[in-house]
């Protein structure tokens, strides 16, 4: 999709970009090729994807055309009724309008790829929503804004280390794969953006109520970020928050977890993944 595509489908439908929607329209198709064939990286057997807020298609052309099913989770109504126009007509692709924090996933549409470039402002908690209360994808391909994703991919005690990081970590082996200058979207964002895979390497099988308690506590600490441990524990531990590595996140949850530390204190309403910015 190039820049009079984009100018075409705009005009054509009376559309203006909203910020409030995160609509930056990538215009390079190099790039739109590029970005697919990283999620593809490896696959032997994919029959399908999830793509997350397909915007006017420039990614989901590419998608179709390597014959795959997709399924396109598209909030904006306009943008719908572009997507319809240019893909209605072909039975591997179906369009679910909505809210892509919201919708239900029919079983059969849950597929083990999730690829999008999401809106700056509901990237990470949409990432953490998903993987908390629908599915875990064997694959997350996102291009997010640069410094979340470094938050996504950063180790303890550096800068962007983080309760997110944690989060994520644990479930996911995080990378960087491509940095993305703002100058091939449309309109042109003010940040700069970076693609992140995520590959599904859980470090546990959980219950719902286990993970659920492991993201209060890790939550909870990181709100004490810099402070020794003990202030979130109530316990003496002299090591901070940024300190640990997801691995030793888990160890400290399963320690208190099974000492049966955790029930009480989850009893006050903590916070959950959706309340992390
Ligand atoms: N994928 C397209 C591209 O690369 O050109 C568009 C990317 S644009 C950065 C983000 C898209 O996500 C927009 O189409 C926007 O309408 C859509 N969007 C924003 N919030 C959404 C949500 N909560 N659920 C589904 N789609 C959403």
């Amino acid at each position: 999709m190039t820049l009079s595509d984009i100018r075409y489908w705009l005009t054509r439908y009376g559309i203006f970009p909203k910020k409030s929607l995160g609509q930056h329209f990538l215009s390079d198709a190099n790039l739109a090729r590029a970005l697919v064939r990283l999620a593809l990286e490896g696959w032997d057997k994919l029959e399908g994807v999830v793509e997350i807020g397909p915007g006017l298609g420039a990614l989901t052309e590419v998608l179709l055309a390597k014959g795959l099913s997709v399924v396109a989770l598209e909030i904006d109504p306009k943008l719908c009724r572009v997507l319809r126009e240019r893909f209605g007509t072909q039975p591997s692709f179906r369009l679910v309008e909505g809210d892509a924090r919201k919708v239900e996933l029919a079983p059969t549409d849950r597929f083990p790829l999730v690829l999008g470039n999401l809106p700056y402002n509901v990237g990470t908690r949409l990432v953490l929503d998903w993987i908390y209360y629908r599915y875990c994808p064997k694959r997350f391909l996102v291009t997010l804004q640069r410094e979340v994703a470094e938050r996504f991919v950063a180790r303890p005690s550096s800068h962007a280390y983080s309760a997110l990081s944690v989060l994520i970590q644990v479930e996911y082996r995080a990378r960087i794969v491509k940095r993305i200058g703002p100058e091939v979207f449309y309109p042109r964002p003010e940040v700069e953006s970076s693609a992140v895979v995520l590959d599904w390497q859980p470090k546990r099988q959980w219950t719902r109520e286990e993970r659920m308690s492991f993201y209060q506590l890790v939550r909870r600490a990181f709100t004490h970020r810099r402070k020794m441990l003990s202030a979130a524990l109530g316990r003496p531990d002299s090591r901070r928050p940024e300190e640990l590595s997801a691995e030793d996140w888990l160890a400290l949850w399963e320690k208190l977890y099974v000492e049966g530390q955790l029930l009480a204190r989850n009893k006050e309403a903590g916070p959950t993944p959706s309340s992390l910015g």
